[in-house]
This record gives structure tokens, C-alpha cells and sequence, in this order.
């Protein structure tokens, strides 16, 4: 016999007449089926003798279905008694009702009472009457499935059998509800239940005009735990969180906030991961959530002793709050998500409100920056190539590497939306390693195949510049994959000169011993000189993109980019336009002498596949003019 089915049914009897009670509790304390034979012809002439007997004890070594009865007289009594089991956390499976229970309240009043506190409890309305109609009661107090019918006198078999059918469609459709409502790990509720529970309760504060307040908890370093002491460690530790998320929730501070405010049971849950919601669903002020936010905090904060470990786990948690921060269950979660991603960031362990500053764009910026973690092994990145021509001959005279991301969820994310955080966060040091390595082998591969690539140029980033080992290990580099140290040609900006200017000497001359050659990125937005360059001893400068632009129109920009031009040919420095988009840009660099452009109206950044047929299509238009090369490679 499963261990379920020994567990004694939970039954709610309610007649008015002591005599009937005794019936019941004949039947359902007595578990023997045999002896239930025995007292029936017994208990029928004793039935309508009308005196009181001592109920038989019961016999919990049995092997039968065993009962756990609950005996009421009247109406308001059975509501209270199903209010107080669903508080224990002990419903009801099944309530035997009694129609007519003069002078109190009828049998249906106590039905829709007790059908609205516990929607799943199995009612058996029982009456000796025939003008009960059970399906115009099916119409009071729905769902009709979940509604029997007994007519008295009933047989005790007939409460027996039906006392153990009802439970055991309840126990099924429990398991139903726990296995799509429920987390089996902790056994909160669930993302979806939580979901429910908090659109009803926003229907509610809408109603009554209460504020409410979300919760969004994250554990800050469960991750570790998972990964240094093993998922059974990581399972025990969010059921630890789930108990002390529980009990740190029941206890109840009167002083300064009021019992309402308090969340039930039904208000905690768990949304995923190490993430869990609690749900407050009527407090007085918004600073009341935070003050539950801190107690939470501070239950968890204590540590835990897990197999062999003492642990100390902290949540960050974000708090959005009901109207003002949201009016959907939705925008809500979100909210209060991305206000927990500012506790985290700002300073783990904390809790946040959710303030309209956090907007849009930071949590674009934080799903970026959680995405771009494990990008590298999740192989999303890929570099694309960009010509660069030699503006005076008509030849490509390198191909700049610029790196893409394309991610299942965000889609191609640009440069300019993904570098700046993978600086911040120190990623780029693995992904320029990767930059660095996938455009050299790129770049001897091509070499191999006999293809005219004279230069790869790789952007390296600050970080990567600024670590003492860089030249080291462009070095390593450059060995494995077997590229002639002459065709690299690397790409700094000048702030990242002028952050050190002492050790980008040194890195300078070190990466010039090794034979690559260094350009200055997006010269003049970086508020240096050419005077201040000089002493750095780089190859080549690359005009910014913003002076290129306004070529045609703003005569300042003109001077300044044939002031560049002039100056870099008298230091004997490569000047290369970027962004170079129009024939009259063009026009002027070449006028002007520039060596080389770069920019849409020569070609854009293509994939390998498509920058390699370009350099054999360079190959092929070696002959001619340079007006000739240059439109035949354009067109
Ligand atoms: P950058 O190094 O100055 O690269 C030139 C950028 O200008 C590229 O943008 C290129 O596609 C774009 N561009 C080229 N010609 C034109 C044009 O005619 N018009 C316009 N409007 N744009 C043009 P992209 O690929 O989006 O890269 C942006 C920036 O991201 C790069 O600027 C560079 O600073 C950075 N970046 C790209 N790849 C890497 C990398 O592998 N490592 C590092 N650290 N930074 C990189
Ligand atoms: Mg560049
Ligand atoms: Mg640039």
C-alpha cells in the first residue's frame, strides 16, 4: 500500500444532529470493513433511539483508508473550522453538509462560504428531503464536479466508499496542481502560479485601493556554489533559502508594520534559478516593503551549514511597487527585476526601489553584459573584414578585423553597443585574445593562398594595452599562428596613450621589437597633439571618422584634415581617412595626398568568405590606371 494513501483523509462532517454525527463517526473512526458490518444493524436501531454513544477507538495499525474527522453542529462553525485547517496548512479533502440545520444558516450558505476559502474541498450535500435540487445547488456554488449528493439515511458503506473516492479524485488533482503550480525542489509556487497570484492580487489592491509590493530576490553568489561544491550542495542550499524565506515571512513585526501587510504562504515563490519573488500584497506605505527586504536579507545573511560547509549566501533584491511603478503584473516583475540588477551591481546584498531612472537602456546594458558572459565559448562572436585602400595606387593595402556578435536572443549586437561593457567587465580580455588570434590566422591563411593581403589590422583595446604582457603575448601570437610580425599592424586610441603615456612608450617599443606595426584609432577626438604623439613612435594615424564626414561642408574640418594629412607626411607617419563615404571625400583625400581611406564608398566590413573574392578580384585588376583599379574594385 502506497505511503499516500495511509495518510488519514481529512473530513469536514456537519449536521446539526448529534445522533447523524455519531453515524459519521461510526463510519470513519472505525476502519475495519468488517466490523463496519457488524455495528451497522447495531447502529441503525440506535440511530433513531436518540442517545448518545461513545464513538469505537480507532485502530491505527490498520491497513484500510483511515480518516482524520472534524464534527460541527452548524453553519458558521464549519466555515471557521475549513478557515483554521486551510491556515494549518491541513485542508479538507471532502465536507459532508448537512441541508437544513435550523435555526442557523442552511446547508448552501455554508457551501458558497466554504467553496470561496478552499476552491478544491469535494462537497457532499446530504439531506433527507427530496426537494433538494442538486444541480440548481450546482448553480450556487460551482464548479457542479466538484458537488455529491447524499440522501439520508444513507448507508454507511455508501459515506465510507464515497469518503475515499472524493479524497482520492482530490489527492489527483492536488498532484496535478503541485506538478504545474509548484517548484519540486522547494515546493513554492512556481513562476506561473506566482504569476496568477500576483494578477489577482493587483485586481484586489485595485479594488480596495491598496498599495502593493513586489519583490525580486537573486542570490548573489550561488552560482559559485553550484560550480565549486556540486549541484546536490546548490540544491540544499535553495532549499535552506526557501525555509528561511518562509519563516522570515511568518514572523510578523506589529510595531511597525501592520498584520496585513504580512505575505502568506501563497505570496513566496520561486521564479527559477536562485531567483525568488515575494509578494506583499496590502501594504501600508512603500517603505514597508523595505523594510521587509531588509529583514529577508538579514534571515538569509546567517550562515548555513551545508554537508561540510558553513555558507554565507546574500540576496540582492529589487522592490517595484503597485501603482506607482507599474500597473500589470508584468511591468511589475520587470521593474522590481531590473531594480534587484542595480542592488547586485551597486553593492550585492542590498535592496533597491525601482526608480524610473533605470530604464530601457541600463537594462538593455545589464542583459548585454549577462549575455556577453560565455559568449566566447558559446562560439558567438566572428570577425568581418574591411579593406583598407591606398588611395594614391588603387591597391587594398590591408583589411582592418572588426568583430561582430550575434547572440540567440539579442541578435546582432553592434560594436559600439557590446565593447565599451566588455571593457568594463574585463571580458575583452579573452575576446581580444581571440580577436587577435582569429585575425592572424586569418591573415596567414590568406597569405598562404598566395592572396595580396599586405597588412591585418586588429583593434586592441586599453585594457588589453595596459597589461604588462601584452607585447608578450602578441608575441605568442604571432608564433603560433605563423603571421610574419610585419602584416600585424595594431589599432590603440590615444586616450589609451595618454592614460600612461610612461608604459605606452614602453609597450610601444616592445611591439616594434617584435616587428608589428601601430596605429593611432579615430585621431583627433582625443584631445591630443601631434607634437605629443611625436615621441611615440607609431606608423600611422587614422583620421576620425567626424572630420571625414563634414569634408564637403565645413571648412574648418577641412583644415584640419589637410593640417593632419601635412604634418603626418613631414613626421613620415601613414595617414588613413575613415569613413570615407562620397566621391568628393575622395576627391579631397587625394588631392591632399592621404595615403589611404577607408569607408562605405570602397567597401564595408564583409565576411571572411566575401573578403577573401575581393582579394582575388584585386588579384585580377592588377593592370590600369589607378581611377580604373579603384572603380573596377568599387563596382
Ligand atoms: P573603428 O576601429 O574606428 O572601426 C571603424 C568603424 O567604422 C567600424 O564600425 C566600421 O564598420 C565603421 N565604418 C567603416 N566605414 C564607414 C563608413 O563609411 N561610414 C560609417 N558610418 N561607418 C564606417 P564597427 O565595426 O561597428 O566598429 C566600431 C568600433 O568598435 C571600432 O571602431 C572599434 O573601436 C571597435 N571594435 C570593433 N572590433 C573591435 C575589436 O575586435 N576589438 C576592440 N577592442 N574594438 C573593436
Ligand atoms: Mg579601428
Ligand atoms: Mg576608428
Amino acid at each position: 500500500m502506497s505511503e499516500r494513501s495511509q495518510t488519514p483523509i481529512r473530513v469536514l462532517v456537519v449536521d446539526d444532529e448529534g445522533e447523524v454525527r455519531d453515524a459519521y463517526r461510526q463510519i470513519l473512526l472505525e476502519a475495519d470493513v468488517n466490523r463496519d458490518l457488524a455495528v451497522f444493524h447495531d447502529l441503525r436501531t440506535r440511530l433513531f433511539r436518540k442517545t448518545e454513544i461513545a464513538p469505537p477507538p480507532a485502530q491505527p495499525g490498520s491497513r484500510a483508508a483511515t480518516f482524520d474527522p472534524v464534527f460541527c453542529d452548524g453553519a458558521e462553525t464549519a466555515v471557521a473550522a475549513v478557515k483554521e485547517a486551510l491556515a494549518m496548512e491541513l485542508p479538507f479533502a471532502v465536507v459532508f453538509l448537512d441541508m437544513r440545520m435550523p435555526p442557523g444558516p442552511d446547508g448552501v450558505w455554508a457551501a458558497a462560504r466554504i467553496r470561496e476559502l478552499d476552491p478544491a474541498i469535494e462537497i457532499v450535500i446530504c439531506t433527507a428531503y427530496s426537494d433538494v435540487d442538486p444541480c440548481e445547488i450546482g448553480g450556487i456554488v460551482p464548479p457542479e464536479e466538484k458537488l455529491s449528493y447524499l440522501q439520508k439515511p444513507f448507508h454507511p458503506h455508501e459515506v465510507r466508499q464515497m469518503t475515499i473516492a472524493l479524497a482520492s479524485k482530490w489527492r489527483a488533482e492536488r498532484t496535478v496542481v503541485k506538478l504545474a503550480y509548484f517548484d519540486s525542489l522547494t515546493g513554492l509556487p512556481n513562476r506561473e502560479q506566482s504569476r496568477n497570484r500576483l494578477v489577482s492580487a493587483i485586481e484586489a489592491a485595485t479594488l480596495h485601493e491598496r498599495t502593493l509590493a513586489v519583490l525580486y530576490l537573486d542570490l548573489d553568489n550561488f552560482k559559485r556554489v553550484n560550480d565549486t561544491l556540486g549541484h546536490a550542495v546548490g540544491d540544499e542550499l535553495l532549499r535552506v533559502v526557501a525555509a528561511r524565506l518562509r519563516s522570515s515571512l511568518r514572523y510578523s513585526d506589529s510595531r511597525s508594520i501592520d498584520s496585513s501587510s504580512i505575505a502568506r504562504p501563497g505570496d513566496l515563490a520561486r521564479l527559477g534559478g536562485d531567483e525568488f519573488m515575494v509578494l506583499l500584497p496590502n501594504i501600508r506605505k512603500p517603505a514597508d516593503a523595505g523594510v521587509i527586504a531588509e529583514r529577508i536579507i538579514g534571515a538569509l545573511r546567517e550562515p548555513m551549514q551545508l554537508a561540510l560547509n558553513s555558507l554565507v549566501v546574500t540576496p540582492s533584491v529589487g522592490i517595484a511597487i503597485f501603482p506607482n511603478d507599474g500597473a500589470d503584473a508584468e511591468t511589475l516583475l520587470r521593474n522590481a527585476d531590473l531594480a534587484m540588477y542595480f542592488s547586485k551591481r551597486k553593492s550585492p546584498g542590498t535592496y533597491s526601489f525601482f526608480d524610473a531612472a533605470m530604464n530601457a537602456s541600463a537594462l538593455q546594458r545589464f542583459t548585454i553584459e549577462d549575455k556577453l558572459r560565455g559568449a566566447l565559448q558559446r562560439n558567438e562572436f566572428t570577425l568581418n573584414y574591411q579593406p583598407l585602400f591606398d588611395i594614391r595606387t588603387g591597391h587594398i593595402s590591408g583589411m582592418e578585423a572588426l568583430l561582430r556578435w550575434t547572440n540567440d536572443q539579442l541578435g546582432v549586437v553592434p560594436p559600439s553597443e557590446f565593447i565599451s561593457v566588455a571593457e568594463e567587465t574585463g571580458l575583452i580580455l579573452p575576446i581580444g585574445d581571440w580577436v587577435l588570434r582569429s585575425a592572424c590566422a586569418q591573415a596567414k591563411a590568406w597569405h598562404d593562398e598566395g592572396l595580396p593581403l599586405i597588412r591585418m589590422s586588429v583593434n586592441v583595446s586599453g585594457r588589453q594595452f595596459a597589461l604588462s604582457q601584452f607585447p608578450s603575448q602578441v608575441g605568442a601570437i604571432l608564433q603560433e599562428t605563423g603571421l610574419d610580425p610585419s602584416k600585424l599592424e595594431l589599432e590603440i586610441t590615444e586616450t589609451v596613450i595618454m592614460n600612461d603615456e610612461a608604459w605606452a612608450e614602453k609597450a610601444i617599443d616592445q611591439l616594434k621589437a617584435l616587428g608589428v606595426a601601430l596605429a593611432i584609432d579615430d585621431f583627433g577626438t582625443g584631445y591630443s597633439s601631434l607634437a605629443r604623439l611625436r615621441r611615440f613612435a607609431v606608423n600611422r594615424l587614422k583620421i576620425d571618422r567626424s572630420f571625414v564626414t563634414s569634408l564637403n561642408e565645413c571648412s574648418d574640418d577641412r583644415a584640419i584634415a589637410s593640417a593632419i594629412i601635412a604634418m603626418s607626411r613631414s613626421l613620415r607617419i601613414d595617414v588613413t581617412a575613415e569613413g570615407v563615404e562620397n566621391i568628393s571625400q575622395l576627391m579631397f583625400l587625394q588631392e591632399h595626398q592621404c595615403h589611404e581611406a577607408q569607408g562605405y564608398l570602397l567597401g564595408a566590413a564583409l565576411p571572411a568568405a566575401d573578403a577573401e573574392q575581393l582579394l582575388r578580384r584585386v588579384d585580377a585588376v592588377l593592370e590600369g590606371t589607378r581611377t580604373q583599379r579603384l572603380k573596377a574594385l568599387i563596382g
